[in-house]
């Protein structure tokens, strides 16, 4: 099948189509592993040489150690979905148009759906994630596509805020399960709430188990010094326990990890902490991912990119410690004006949290707010679930998957300008082919998609 002037109607010119199809394969299993590999690598090294011993992030074996730092699984995995949702998708459309003569613009939402089998490599609950990540982005570009034929829109679409909103609603929702029912939550994701917050796991199942009228065990969880007076207006529930009813789990054992008796300086102490920790790995993620997937641009201009990525990292960064900083108060300032404790308040505290968002750029709130939306719904659909409201469905996160990403390549393919810029780009990065060869290494497999940037015409 393969001469130099073979043209597949798809576009390909001189590769057979499955040459085309394995490139296709090949090269997004390579970027997606080193964006992954990149991104762990880089914020172990960031944190090395923020620690005590800046010369550690030069030792290779704390640097890349596989008892240090951990990623293979995931970016073969990563790269395995990736590659084989690409190469499935370039397989499906070149066989189809070719024996069909059918356009590969029609053939793209069977081509997405076939490649969203690739999936299956993914582990469930990533899968689960992303699926709902893509699902609120289809919904997105779906409902842009309506707007811009003037079929319908929201009432209020128009408002300025509206991103705001969406994500002061998910973040109520999301910052209540991660107190009271953090079951419903992915578990990666609650974990990496709790990471980046002040309230240690103890401390929060106290809470939790406060506001069901259950009696909490508070030796241990208060800072040091306050032991007596915040276990005064308990009482003992029985006689060998130390468990108490108490109206609220105090602010003593709420500041357990800074240890500051005064919320003001709790407050100021977790958001500095969560600035702290949160740096090393916004900073690999605003640099990395861009540095390989542009590559051309980021080694044409390596000032510029990392001073644009430090500059986007403070600002991330800045928005969590806010958003930490305001939950905290609130949860604060009502221990403060009530004494007793209620469930409604991570709820609230969840919305007064979220007006931390006003310190990211405009372009950012819609992303964040499509990002938190996702996981919003899914711990409600939990919740419903967990009350056997809801038929469980076997295999829905794969079905959710492969719907969504045939209705994505479809708005790809017939409708980009409906599809997020980011989004957009990032479909293209992994999608698009340029006419190369099937590479003869490894290493050349990697020199070609690296150098993908012009890629981007036709
Ligand atoms: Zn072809
Ligand atoms: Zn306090």
């Amino acid at each position: 099948m393969t001469s130099a002037t073979n043209r597949c109607a798809c576009g390909h010119v001189g590769t057979s189509c499955t040459e085309h199809a394995l490139s296709s394969f090949w090269r997004s299993f390579v970027l997606a592993y080193m964006v992954r590999a990149g991104v762990a690598v880089f914020s172990r090294g960031v944190g090395l040489a923020r620690s005590g011993r800046p010369r550690d992030a030069l030792n290779i074996e704390l640097l890349f150690g596989e008892k240090h730092t951990f990623y293979r699984e995931e970016a073969v995995r990563l790269g395995m979905f990736l590659g084989s949702f690409t190469g499935g998708y370039h397989a499906v459309r070149c066989q189809l148009s070719r024996r069909t003569g059918m356009s590969p613009k029609r053939l793209a939402l069977l081509a997405g759906g076939v490649g969203g089998f690739g999936s299956i490599f993914l582990k469930k609950n990533k899968r689960r994630a992303y699926g709902l990540y893509l699902m609120a982005r289809l919904a997105q570009s779906g409902y842009a596509n309506q707007k811009k034929k003037g079929r319908f829109h929201f009432w209020g679409s128009h408002w300025d805020h509206g991103d705001v909103l969406l994500f002061a609603l998910s973040s109520a929702q999301v910052m209540y399960s991660y107190v009271m029912r953090p079951e419903t939550l992915d578990r990666g994701f609650w974990n990496f709430i709790v990471r980046a917050g002040p309230i240690g796991k103890e401390t929060l199942a106290a809470v939790r188990d406060n506001c069901n009228g259950k009696a909490v065990d508070l030796t241990g969880l208060l800072i040091p010094g306050a032991t007596s007076a915040a276990l005064a207006a308990g009482t003992l529930s029985g006689g060998m326990s130390s468990s108490v009813f108490v109206p609220c789990v105090p602010c003593a054992a709420m500041h357990r990890s800074t240890g500051c008796p005064s919320c003001a300086s709790h407050v100021a102490q977790s958001s500095l902490a969560t600035f702290r920790k949160c740096f090393p790995f916004y900073l690999s993620i605003h640099l990395v991912p861009y540095a390989i997937l542009n590559a051309r641009k980021a080694l044409a201009s390596p000032w510029k990119t990392v001073a644009n990525a430090a500059a986007a990292t403070a600002r991330s960064t800045t928005f969590i410690s806010a958003f930490v900083g305001l939950y905290m108060s609130t949860v604060c300032a009502s221990r403060n004006a009530f004494a007793r404790d209620h469930r409604a308040l991570y709820y609230v505290a969840g919305v007064v949290a979220a007006s931390a968002l006003f310190v990211e750029k405009k372009s950012r709130r819609a992303e964040l707010a499509l990002y938190l939306m996702p996981r919003a719904v899914d711990a409600f659909v939990n919740t419903v679930n967990a009350k056997r409201l809801l038929p469980a469905v076997p295999h829905a996160e794969l079905a959710l998957f492969v719907a969504v990403s045939a209705g994505l390549m479809h708005l790809y393919e017939n409708e980009p300008d409906t599809l997020a810029g980011f989004l957009r780009d990032t479909i293209r990065r992994f999608v698009h082919r340029p006419n190369a060869p099937l590479p003869k290494s490894a290493s050349e497999a990697v020199l070609q998609a690296c150098d993908d940037d012009d890629g981007a015409e036709d």
